[in-house]
């Protein structure tokens, strides 16, 4: 006979046992799988994913990889040839561009970091107009939740060409949200879990390192960038689609009708036949034949300071370098200037300079010295700066050589420099206006800016500037 204090105690037991093995089965919840993608694009703005739509085509329709994009801006600032809208109707209107454009080669999830378009070829002049934090923050956040295998971004360097501070502030972004997104002690709050009370500001991401960063650049002299990447063909024909890459890409930026209406009407009235035979001559297309995915560098398990190559595809693994040639993190040179008094270019050639060092890229293409392009009878500046490490204050003088024809505005001349300190200086150049037969025969000028204390030379800073029809301001 069971008491009922007995029947009591094994009802309540058997109710914790079945409690206690639910508990054991639970689940706990996982990263959700619809966002994890091969690969992540990060651009400046509606329309650069253009650059890279030929590469794109071929990872989706042949290689069956998954693609995110991200651009920095929604493009409000941009020109409209289409119709009448400007400033935040425009950017609200490129977004959807860009939206339609990737959804035309099946890309669905596109994020846009809310930065500001900025007129300027000075990625430092981009960042501080994006609100460099906030956008790496949500870039990070966008990393964890897309867990790409690889990241695709504009080469942050300057080049001739490569025009935009905007374009090379993403590939910086990128390079940075690279680095981070695997460290616990990055935005730690998008990684802790879920707690009871306030729980709306914790995000439960996990770390995630992706394994590669490519890169890909405006520059005009594309030929500088062979041998540093993955080569591919964009005239090469899709197997599964049956058409060469170019016109795939082609017809995906067919929605950016503000910023190409003409041509993009003349391919709409034109079928695949007609269209490749308008575009088989050499310099027809809008990309170079092969292009090159510039590599940046891999991640490596238990060996991220190591320097590695690119082997021979974007997906395929990354080796480590022969030992002679890997440089751990730990030898590397100090990034603090000399001993001496000198003088180097500033600006965001300087910042790119430790920027390389920093992110362990030394090994990525630079332009032979400062280069720059701008459009004739606009200013340019040479940014000096001069490092003095002495606790004594001293005068320096600066003086130009410049191109015929070009004329010093502002910059040059005596300057005191504080004791102990550094000190940054702009030497300001008129260039000439030319007529469109000039621009046409118009080599490259180099810009000298001479400094000096006393009688003794401290250095020179050498610019080279080519002068071209468009683009934005220094
Ligand atoms: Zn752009």
């Amino acid at each position: 006979m069971i008491r009922p204090a007995g029947a009591f105690f094994l009802l309540v037991f058997g109710v914790f046992a079945v409690a206690t093995s639910a508990q054991e089965t639970q689940k706990i919840k996982g990263p959700d799988e619809r966002y994890k993608v091969d690969i992540l694009v990060v651009v400046a703005h509606p329309d650069d994913e253009g650059a890279v739509t030929p590469y794109l085509a071929r990872a989706i329709y042949d290689q069956h990889k998954t693609v995110a994009a991200v651009f920095g801006t929604r493009g409000g600032s941009g020109g409209n040839d289409y119709r009448r809208e400007h400033g935040p109707a425009m950017a609200d209107v490129r977004e959807i561009e860009a939206r339609q454009a990737c959804a035309k080669l099946g890309i669905d999830k596109v994020w846009f970091l809310g930065g500001k378009d900025t007129a300027s070829q000075n990625v430092l002049n981009s960042l501080a107009n994006w609100g460099h934090g906030q956008s790496l923050e949500e870039l990070v956040r966008i990393v964890r939740l897309t867990r790409p295998e690889v990241i695709l971004t504009w080469l942050p360097g300057i080049f001739i060409g490569e025009n935009h501070g905007d374009h090379q502030a993403a590939g910086v972004l990128a390079t940075e949200a690279f680095d981070l997104a695997n460290d616990p002690v990055a935005f730690p709050a998008q990684l802790a879990a879920a707690s009871k009370r306030l729980e709306p500001y914790l995000e439960d991401l996990t770390p995630w390192q992706p394994k590669k960063i490519y890169y890909f650049s405006d520059a005009s002299d594309q030929t500088q960038f062979a041998g540093h990447g993955f080569a591919y063909s964009v005239r090469e024909v899709s197997q599964s689609q049956k058409k060469p890459y170019w016109l795939l890409a082609m017809r995906a930026a067919q929605p950016h009708l503000t910023q190409f209406p003409e041509e993009i009407h003349r391919w709409a009235s034109l079928d695949d036949e007609a269209i490749q035979k308008a575009m088989s001559g050499p310099g027809h297309l809008w990309w170079s034949e092969p292009e090159t995915l510039i590599f940046g560098k891999a991640a490596k398990v238990g060996a991220p300071n190591l320097h590695v190559v690119e082997t021979s595809d974007v997906f395929a693994d990354a080796v480590a370098q022969p030992a002679e040639k890997q440089v751990p993190v730990e030898e590397l040179p100090a990034i603090s200037g000399p001993m001496k008094t000198s003088v180097k270019v500033g600006g965001p050639w300087e910042f790119y300079e430790s920027f390389r060092i920093k992110h362990g890229l030394r090994q990525l293409p630079v332009a032979a010295g400062p280069e720059i392009a701008v459009r004739p009878g606009t200013v340019v500046a040479v940014p000096v700066h001069v490092i003095r490490p002495e606790l004594a204050q001293a005068v320096f003088t600066l003086t130009a050589d410049v191109p015929a024809g070009w004329k010093v505005t502002v910059g040059t001349g005596k300057f005191s420099v504080a004791q102990g300190t550094d000190a940054q200086f702009r030497v300001e150049v008129q260039t000439p206006e030319l007529s469109k037969e000039q621009l046409k025969e118009t080599k490259p000028q180099t810009i000298v800016v001479h400094a000096s204390e006393g009688e003794k030379s401290v250095g020179d800073v050498k610019l080279k500037v080519q002068l071209v029809s468009g683009g934005v301001p220094q």
